[in-house]
């Protein structure tokens, strides 16, 4: 039987033991959230963020502008931050309007409050020697854990990471790399994916297309972890239904892997988690 893998549930515990940790703390960890225009997912992620980080008592404090904000107003913003001894993380919710030039925005974080890791300082720390408070990008972060749920020694797997952006395909491919597994990137260009697939003890995907990883493509035992997030279609109640890369129920009936992350309910709720966890780390390098 293959095991579900409950990102909510792992979530929840990490979430517990974050509010454990602030117990003792004497002071609220706290992080700022830059929010451009009226981006009706960007809207979700951010309550869901403030949401999330009041429950487990970490102060998130949004700071809006309006679509046709200039590059200045964000980085004279992002400067007064990075000064302000109370705010130990910053997030730029993405995506930014085309005037803005985003890495630029990002180069400016002070790395130590980089609670998304996208710093290209935090980027180079991943790439030549993590350390223990070193911030690392949420979703990788969440995935790794999740594998570690299934098997703690990942030493010696054949892991495939299907995609490669910056924000999850790379630094997911370095983090596998750290755990020892050897380690193939796939991208739009890639001509042999199911024999990829077939030899790999491990598979994420974060391509954003239903139906890319199908049951006949799957190695016995292996591991799946499904990043994506896509619509495919609405409930009568308005309400929209979401789906990953992996043709989840026939994989499931296959039975043939060892574990599976669903959509919704596995990485997303961990990449909340990682991100409230990494501002903990910036709180705490911050007050050394
Ligand atoms: P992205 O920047 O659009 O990158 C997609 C990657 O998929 C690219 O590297 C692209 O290759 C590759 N790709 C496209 N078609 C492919 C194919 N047929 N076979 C193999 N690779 C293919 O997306 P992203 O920001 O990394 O996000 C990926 C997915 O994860 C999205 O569905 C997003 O919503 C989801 N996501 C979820 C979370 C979460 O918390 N759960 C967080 C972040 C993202 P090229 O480089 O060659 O173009």
């Amino acid at each position: 039987m293959t095991i579900l893998i409950d990102g909510k549930k792992i979530a929840s515990q990490i979430k517990e033991n974050i509010k454990k940790e602030l117990e003792s703390l004497t002071s609220k960890p706290s992080f700022a959230i830059i929010l451009v225009g009226n981006n009706s997912a960007s809207e979700i992620y951010v309550r869901n963020k403030i949401r999330e980080a009041q429950n487990i008592g970490i102060i998130a404090n949004l700071f809006r502008f309006s679509e046709d904000v200039t590059q200045s107003e964000i980085t004279n913003k992002i400067k007064e931050l990075n000064k302000d001894d109370n705010t130990h993380g910053i997030i730029i919710q993405m995506p930014l309007p085309k005037q803005i030039d985003t890495k630029e925005i990002i180069n400016i974080i002070n790395p130590s409050k980089d609670v998304d890791g996208f710093n290209p300082i935090n980027v180079g720390k991943l790439n030549i020697g993590i350390e223990k408070d070193t911030l690392l990008p949420c979703t990788p972060k969440g995935c790794i854990y999740l594998l570690k749920t299934i098997e703690e020694n990942l030493s010696g797997k054949n892991a495939l990471v299907i995609g490669r952006s910056n924000i999850v395909g790379r630094p997911l491919a370095n983090l596998l790399v750290h755990e020892n597994c050897t380690v193939t990137m796939a991208h739009s260009h890639t001509k042999n994916l199911k024999d990829l697939c077939l030899n790999s003890d491990i598979i994420i995907s974060a391509v954003g297309s239903p139906n890319l990883v199908t049951a006949d493509m799957i190695k016995k035992d292996a591991i799946l972890i499904d990043v994506a997030i896509n619509q495919k279609g609405m409930t009568e109640s308005g309400k929209h239904i979401l789906c990953g890369d992996m043709d989840y129920n026939s994989i499931l009936g296959a039975g043939i892997a060892k574990a599976i992350s669903p959509v919704p309910g596995g990485v997303g709720p961990m990449t909340i988690a990682m991100l409230l966890s990494n501002v903990l780390t910036a709180y705490n390098n911050n007050s050394k």
